[in-house]
Order: C-alpha cells, then structure tokens, then sequence
C-alpha cells in the first residue's frame, strides 16, 4: 500500500492471486529464492501521457493516455486499452497484473499489458472519437510495435476505436503490420475476434459444468452488461439451450422473463452499437419485459450468472442473493466483476466459480490467432477460429482442475493462479537476474 498508493484496485487483484499463491510459492523453493511474486506484481514498464484533442466547438482538451507494460517475459505485451472517465494508473495496473496471468494460461506466447485513457466516449460524435483516438496514437505509436506490445479493445474501445487507431499508425509509420488486434476484417482482422471474449466465456462455463455431468438445457441465465462482452455470451447462451432474462448498462437492468431470444439480442445491438443508447427502450417494444433504474440483476433467480459489464459489480451482498437463490454457476466475462467478499461467499458454497483471467482469456487468445494469421499473411474461416477457441478454452479449464482440484471440488481461482503463473515464473527464472 504504502509502494503503490491510492490504487485500490490493483491491491485487490494482488491479494486474491497471492493468496492463492503463497502457500504454492512456499513449497516451491525456487520462486520464493528469486523473489519471483515480487517482480511479477512490479511492471515492467508504465508509460503516462497528454492527449491533446479538438472537440465539434472546437475547445482543445486534454486528457492522459496510459500504456502498462505488465510483464513480457514470455512474448510481446498484450492487452486493451480501455476509454473510461474512471481509468485510473490503479485500474490499468489491476488489469495488466491479470493479463499476465491471463496470457499465460492460454499457452500462447503473450506477456501481459493494458492501457487507456480517462477519455469519456460517451456523448461525443463520431469525428470526436476520431480526433481523440488519433492524438492518442500518435503518442502511443513509439511504444508498440508487432514484435513489442499488440495492444486490443476494451470497455469503451471497439471496431470503430481500433480502427481510428490502426489507420493514423498505419499513416505515421507507413507500414501494414499487426500492431492492434480487433482490427476490421478488410484490414486483417480475426474472424470469430468479436464473439470471442463472450463465446470463450460460455464454452468455459460449458466445461465446467461437464464435470459435474450437466448443460445448458432448461437452465435460467442471468448475464450483465451488454457490450462486446454480454452480447456474445447471450448469443452463445441461446444457441446452446439456455434462457438468458437479464442484461444490463450503467443505468440500471433489464428484466425479461421471456427470455432474450437471438431476435431481440439483434434490437438490443441495434441499441447498444449504432444508436448507443440505453436498454430501457426496449421495454416499449418487447412485452413482459421490465428496466430497473439504478439496480443491478443479482436478484434475480437463475441457474447461472454470467457477470461481464465492469470491476467490483457483485459484492458479497450480490452473491449471498445469488445463493439463496439456487445459482450453481458464476462464470466471469468481465475481469474482477466479484468483489473478494463475494468470491469468499462463493467458495464457501463451493459452487463452480470461473474467475474472469480464465473464463474471459478466449478474447485475447484468439488475438494471439490474429497476430499469427497477420504473421503468416492469410486469414482463417469463421469455422476454424472457433474450433480453436473451443481447443483453447478447453485446455484453460483442464489446467486449472490440474491444479484447482480439491477433494470434493474445483477452486478454480486457485487453478486459474498457479496455472497461470508458473509458465512466467520459469521464463524468470531461466532469464537470471532480470
Ligand atoms: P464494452 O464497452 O463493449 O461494454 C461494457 C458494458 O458494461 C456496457 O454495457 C456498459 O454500459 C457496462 N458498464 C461499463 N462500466 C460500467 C459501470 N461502471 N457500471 C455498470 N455498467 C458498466 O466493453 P466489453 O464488453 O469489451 O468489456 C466488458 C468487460 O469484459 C470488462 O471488464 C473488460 O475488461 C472485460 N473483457 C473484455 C474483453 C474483450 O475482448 N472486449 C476481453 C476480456 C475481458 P453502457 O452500455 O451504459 O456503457
């Protein structure tokens, strides 16, 4: 605390990792000799700096940009850069920390990065965005590079952000390389990038629940959010059998006991991507359905829970509600949406609880897929990505039982931990005094 003040966040991520952690480190001599959890937790490389930008009335305004260059012992730095007025140094070092770990356990060669700008997107036309995304890369371009540090999309960052970005690098540098992922398809993006993040989240909870013999049929699904991230976990949701009734954005949830069928995800698109406004104008057109100002849906009876808006948006409150009310699984989209107290709450009832750097990792995987077809110059089918994504978020979940696996259950953060950490822990150690 007294090393890294005023970054709540980041100390939260730490502590549950190296709770989890610690007991591991100490039986193995190794990493407890070369200090190898106290280089892990100090980045690499943390870059701050002025965007300036000219608004439609044409004010000039500044804002700070940020790149955390976590941890790169194990390939180039990875991870998105979020566009929010509440980033903060703390939330970028809380990211990064996770990317790590993150990257490593989806076996691809990615060390871990974030970055981003306490920029706020909303209300501000599209030649806003597109000046400030320019001045914010023409600060960026010096730091990254396809063989450094690949930066993506993250709350507040979509297509349109990325594509902003690629093309005033591609205009100062003069070069066609894979220096951002989430790129279009015409400009050598991935196939299956945008659903991945979501699909992985689903294909893991579908693991999960494998090992208890159980599926998606007949379940009752209550997901929050409803960006890149919730829209695709819906999808998937839907088309493997289970009934998704909740959604949500900042200002409050969407309440449909009918369930949110592949129709009525396509309007919520339409609201949430083109119109960019909020959810509650779909209670007008769909009946039955209801939007609760201010709330969130953890209160709402379901089988499973899919949390995949922001940081800290289930506290221990939240989780007991979700116990009391029969969920048997909670399977992170966003990273650290739960609170430590709900985490406590969770392993207490021993549910199946897939925390976010494993359940979410399917994103930046298949950026690393995206990297290599940018490498190789081709572009695989929609079909081939997915499968892989399916192999991938297949094998997170094997490794973390392999290390998760208690008596009569799967502590997954635990798994997620150690299974990450070790790949990076041995790349340290092999680089010496580094
Ligand atoms: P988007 O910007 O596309 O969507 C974010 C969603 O969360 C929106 O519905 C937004 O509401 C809501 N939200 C954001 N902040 C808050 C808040 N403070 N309180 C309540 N709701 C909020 O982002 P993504 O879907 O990309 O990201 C969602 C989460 O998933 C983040 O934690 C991100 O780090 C994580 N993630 C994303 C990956 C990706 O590939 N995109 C990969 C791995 C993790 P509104 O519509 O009102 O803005």
């Amino acid at each position: 605390v007294r090393r890294n003040p005023g970054q709540p966040e980041f100390h939260q991520a730490v502590e549950e990792v190296a709770e989890k952690l610690i007991p591991f480190i100490n039986e193995n001599q190794k990493y407890l000799d070369a200090s190898i959890l106290e280089r892990m937790t100090e980045p690499d490389r943390v870059i701050s700096f002025r965007v300036t930008w000219q608004d439609d009335e044409g004010n000039i305004r500044v804002n700070r940009g940020y790149r955390v260059q976590f941890n790169g012992a194990i390939g180039p730095y990875k991870g998105g850069l979020r566009f929010d007025k509440s980033v903060t140094l703390g939330t970028l070092k809380f990211l990064g920390f996770e990317q790590v770990l993150k990257n490593s356990l989806t076996t691809l060669p990615m060390g871990g990065a974030k970055g981003g700008s306490d920029f706020n997107p909303k209300g501000k036309s599209d030649n806003e965005i597109m000046r400030f995304c320019q001045a914010f890369m023409t600060e960026l371009y010096r730091h990254i590079g396809k063989d450094t540090d690949v930066p993506a999309g993250d709350i507040g960052v979509g297509g349109r952000e990325v594509s902003f970005m690629y093309g005033q690098y591609r205009r100062i540098k003069n070069e066609f390389t894979g220096v951002l992922t989430g790129k279009n398809l015409a400009f050598g993006g991935s196939n299956a990038r945008t659903e991945a993040t979501g699909y992985g989240s689903v294909y893991f909870a579908k693991e999960m629940l494998a090992v208890r013999n159980d599926g998606f049929d007949n379940k009752v699904a209550i997901v929050s959010g409803s960006g890149n991230v919730a829209q695709y976990t819906v999808e998937k949701l839907t088309q493997l059998g289970a009934k998704v009734i909740t959604m949500s954005d900042r200002g409050g949830f969407l309440h449909d006991p009918n369930g949110i069928d592949t129709e009525k995800l396509a309007y919520i698109q339409e609201l949430k991507n083109v119109k960019r406004t909020s959810l509650a104008e779909y209670v007008a057109k769909y009946e039955g359905s209801s939007y609760h100002e201010g709330e969130r849906p953890w209160g709402i009876k379901a089988d499973l829970a899919f949390p995949s808006a922001t940081q800290n948006e289930l506290d221990d409150k939240d989780a007991e509600k979700l116990m009391a009310n029969g969920c048997i699984l909670v399977c992170e989209g966003a990273n650290m949406p739960s609170t430590i107290g709900a985490v406590k709450v969770f392993e207490k009832h021993k549910i199946m609880y897939g925390p976010g750097k494993a359940a979410n990792a399917g994103g930046v995987a298949i950026s690393g897929l995206e990297m290599t077809q940018n490498s190789m110059r081709l572009q695989w089918s929609f079909e081939e990505v997915d499968q892989k994504l399916q192999d991938i978020m297949k094998k997170i979940h094997k490794k973390c039982v392999k290390y998760g696996q208690e008596e009569d259950w799967v502590d997954y953060v635990k798994g997620a931990n150690i299974g990450g950490f070790v790949k990076v822990a041995d790349a340290l150690l092999a680089y010496g005094v580094i």
